[in-house]
């Protein structure tokens, strides 16, 4: 079968490879689409730690084509979307509700092979079939929607906050939807490039910030009655916008680090402002328990992701999407690639 392999930092080649068979209580999915996301450029970057050879891509739906002798409540013919985090179900944070720490985490397109291939396997576990309302680009979404739904539920929005979104990329666009559904007051993103502002306004943001014009802080007071926001969420994961998260919000308020910076990235703070602010600051990592939800929320028409669509490409062409990740063009949101 045909797969991109990330055999080095900074090196894909897509090439040849045998199709992948699966163990007793696993399916062979045939992938239809399966979306770039910024984990696969930090991997490619060398800022997140993948096992080499490996087949990149965790954000697929496909179909299965073939079950193991083991697996009890999938069929061939399905089309389904698998959960990438694949927990061991046995050790301690397992056994205590929290699989997302799991020692043993098998996450799919890092640790073992994912869906930048015409083929790839996946545990029963973790497969999840499609309602039939649910097309497969917008299924392509489950995952990154399911970390945003767990990062909803650590945020534990209250009904008439304010809310400030810094960053208008993908995930950023999914959390502004979350944010309005979940009762917000006002919605305020922030974000430099203008057609991700255009599209927050289309999606419902109250207010669109270009954080390079003006003072951000001045103009994020005006629209939050001198007070700041009730919660900020930071969907870029670099150190000033960490450091902005915290300085904008209201006394008392939250703020969540979602953006995916790399490992040992730093960011400094000053600590009387968060004591004397009484602010709660809240990580969000992965997706524990909201898998069925992001379907749910998906195929209930309630979010929509197909206008963060803006490439489909072939699998020969996966470099394109790997260079538009670190050049963001403008207009650029993501690539979908079709193995
Ligand atoms: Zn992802
Ligand atoms: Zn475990």
């Amino acid at each position: 079968m045909k797969a991109a392999v990330l055999e080095a930092i900074k090196r894909i080649a897509v090439k040849d490879i045998p199709a992948p068979i699966p163990k007793d209580d696993e399916a062979l999915i045939k992938v239809k689409t399966c979306g770039m996301c910024g984990t696969d450029l930090k991997l490619y970057n060398g800022q997140y730690s993948a096992r080499v050879p490996v087949v990149p891509g965790h954000e697929y739906s496909g179909e299965i084509v073939a079950l193991g002798k083991n697996v009890r409540n999938l069929k061939v013919g399905q089309r389904v979307v698998s959960d990438p985090n694949e927990s061991c179900g046995k050790c301690y944070w397992c056994r205590n509700h929290q699989p997302c720490f799991c020692k043993e985490l098998a996450a799919y397109g890092v640790l073992r092979d994912g869906g930048f291939a015409e083929y790839c396997t996946a545990s029963e576990k973790g497969i999840y079939p499609l309602p039939e309302s649910l097309d497969d680009e917008s299924a392509a979404f489950a995952e990154p929607v399911s970390c945003v739904v767990h990062a909803v539920d650590r945020v534990n929005y209250r009904s008439g906050e304010t809310v400030a979104i810094i960053g208008g990329g993908p995930m950023g666009q999914i959390h502004l939807q979350f944010a309005l559904h979940s009762g917000a007051r006002k919605v305020i993103l922030i974000e430099p490039e203008e057609t991700r502002r255009q599209m927050a306004q289309r999606f419902g943001a109250h207010v669109v910030i270009n954080p390079k014009e003006g003072d951000l802080k001045e103009q994020v007071l005006a629209e939050t009655e001198g007070l700041g926001p009730d919660v900020v969420v930071e969907v870029v994961g670099r150190a000033d916008t960490i450091e902005q998260a915290l300085d904008l919000a209201k006394r008392g308020g939250r703020v969540l680090i979602f953006g995916f910076a790399p490992e040992g990235q730093k960011a400094s703070m000053i600590p009387f402002n968060v004591l004397s602010r009484e602010l709660t600051i809240l990580g969000s990592w992965v997706n524990p328990y909201s898998y069925s939800r992001a379907l749910d929320v998906l195929a209930a028409g309630k979010l929509d992701v197909k206008p963060l669509i803006t490439n489909r490409l072939k699998l020969d062409d996966i470099m394109q999407a790997y260079t538009m990740m670190m050049e963001k063009p403008m207009g650029f949101m993501k690539a979908l690639v079709f193995p």
